[in-house]
């Protein structure tokens, strides 16, 4: 009998769990522990930061699905791994949690396991900003909650706008190496669109902030994409969309402090700037979820297992080298813990071994480029892998086998920036990538398979983005078939 425990419960921890599950005779446990007794479809939280869907819309509970599919649940958060055991206490690997609600509520359990998932995906780093998040001076729409809020002061604005005040939106990244421009371009989109569809445009203007050093970048240091037979870059074409919705730009920017209406942010060449906002979204910098590692002895070895940025490290190529030298080589493809082999890391909770976008720093030292985007599609695949390979080896007893790979340099990606919403009012901007990590070895003269890295926009995009929302809430409603449908 093997114990599979996932840590996590978002895409990846989530379908990591499903696919064991499903891959697995009932001796076999699989126990998720996550703190949220919810599962959240996060990619349409920028519907509900806009009053367009309500959260309940975006989320179902957790405990009916596990139930029914006989996984364990557990309403707790992780707080440490043990893979060695501890000498003293306990000869199995374990992780300690601590539970978040009920009678329990702050006693912690150890959870013994014979495989390992570290799905926790990211903490959202509001404290790396002065100032920045929900119960300071900007919004969010990184979880449900959040965009509830968001949406609460965003109508506050619409209202102003409609009495007749100008309002002044300010949207994009919070932290100079803040990932996740896709979602905040999404929130940004969708803003204008509401703001014309009330009319209001001569009262609203709306400023895309973002630490990329040209637009399009999206962390994945932009992209040659194939664009009506012409091959053009994400630069232009993300211009072109900001332009066509009245969102004016300002780029290379490291937000660093925000007071009441007040941005604070340094470009790249160094100088120091302000920019007023009457409301505001920034995307705040992704950590690693905290979790500590221990070894027998109970003694701290989580720099061995974690990276500093608290991703954990798994079987990528970390050697520090310069730009010029970084290969598609270097990214993991079975996401194995470097330390234990028992171990994986899926989804965000992985470390990468480094950015796509190119380093670029201040002259006062201060990097200002985006980490590596962490989307949906990836991280679902990647917590399916692992559950293959794990069910593998504990169907094959094969402990050193992984025939499942799923390298980022040898995966696409779909990315549907979607503005409006229902059948008949809404545009999408459309740009699929292959791969996600570009490869210069393959594909010299663009670093992507130009015919699979392509951008469209028009009301199709936007009908497979609502059609996407409902397909991916049935299949992490585990409903009859639902592994036909891919990650
Ligand atoms: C607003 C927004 C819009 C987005 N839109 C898109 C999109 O259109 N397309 C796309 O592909 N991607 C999109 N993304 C990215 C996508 O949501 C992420 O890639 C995806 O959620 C990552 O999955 P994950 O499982 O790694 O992490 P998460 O989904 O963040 O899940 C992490 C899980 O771990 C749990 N957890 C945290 N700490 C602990 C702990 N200590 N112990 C146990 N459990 C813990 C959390 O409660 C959660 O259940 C968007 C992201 C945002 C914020």
């Amino acid at each position: 009998m093997s114990k599979i425990l996932i840590l996590g419960a978002g895409i990846s921890g989530h379908t990591a769990a499903l696919v064991a599950r499903r891959k697995l005779s009932k001796e076999h446990e699989v126990i998720v522990v996550s703190p949220n007794s919810n599962y959240q479809w996060v990619p349409s939280n920028i519907w509900v930061g806009v009053g367009l869907m309500k959260a309940k819309q975006v989320t179902f509970k957790l405990d009916p699905i596990y139930k029914k599919k006989n996984i364990k649940y557990i309403q707790a958060l992780a707080v440490s791994i043990h893979p060695e055991g501890n000498s003293s206490t306990r000869n199995k690997a374990f992780v300690r949690a601590e539970f978040v609600v009920g009678d329990r509520k702050g006693e912690r359990e150890d959870f013994e396991y014979d495989y390992l998932i570290n799905a926790t995906g990211p903490k959202l780093n509001f404290g790396a900003t002065e100032g920045l998040g929900p119960n300071k001076f900007s919004q969010s729409v990184c979880t449900y909650g959040h965009a509830e809020e968001a949406w609460k002061n965003l109508e506050a604005s619409f209202e102003k706008l409609e009495n007749g005040e100008k309002q002044t939106f300010l949207i994009g990244t919070g932290h100079a190496m803040a990932t996740c421009q896709g979602a905040a371009f999404e929130y940004a989109l969708n803003i204008a669109f509401e703001i014309n569809k009330r009319k209001l445009d001569h009262l609203a203007e709306i400023i895309w902030i973002s630490n990329e050093y040209e637009l399009g970048d999206f962390g994945m240091g932009g992209a040659y994409i194939k664009r009506g037979g012409y091959i053009t870059q994400t630069k232009i074409f993300t211009e072109s969309i900001l332009k066509e919705y009245g969102i004016k730009w300002i780029k290379r920017a490291g937000v660093f402090k925000l007071e009441k209406g007040k941005a604070h942010f340094e470009l790249l060449d160094g100088t120091y700037h302000e920019q007023h906002f009457d409301f505001s979204m920034l995307i705040p910098g992704f950590a690693g979820a905290g979790l500590k590692a221990f070894n027998q002895h109970d003694e701290d070895i989580s720099t061995s297992v974690f990276a500093a940025n608290g991703f954990m490290k798994v079987d990528a190529d970390y050697t520090p080298k310069p730009y010029e030298e970084w290969k598609a080589s270097d990214w993991p493809s079975i996401y194995q813990s470097t330390q234990y082999k028992n171990v994986y890391a899926a989804g965000i909770a992985f470390a990468p071994p480094h950015t796509m976008s190119k380093p670029m720093q201040s002259p006062n030292g201060t990097k200002i480029f985006p980490t590596p985007p962490r989307t949906g599609m990836p991280s679902g695949v990647i917590g399916k892998i692992i559950a293959e390979n794990i069910a593998h080896q504990v169907k094959t007893g094969k402990t050193d086998e992984h025939p499942h790979k799923a390298s980022m340099a040898k995966m696409g990606a779909a990315c549907i920036v979607s503005a409006g919403y229902g059948l008949r009012n809404g545009a999408a901007a459309t740009m699929t990538v292959f791969p996600i990590v570009q490869d210069w070895e393959k594909y010299p003269q663009w670093g992507r398979d130009i015919t699979y890295t392509v951008g469209e926009a028009g009301l199709a995009g936007h009908w497979i983005k609502l059609i996407l929302h409902y397909m991916f809430i049935y299949k992490a409603k585990a409903y009859p078939f639902w592994w036909l449908i891919p990650e």
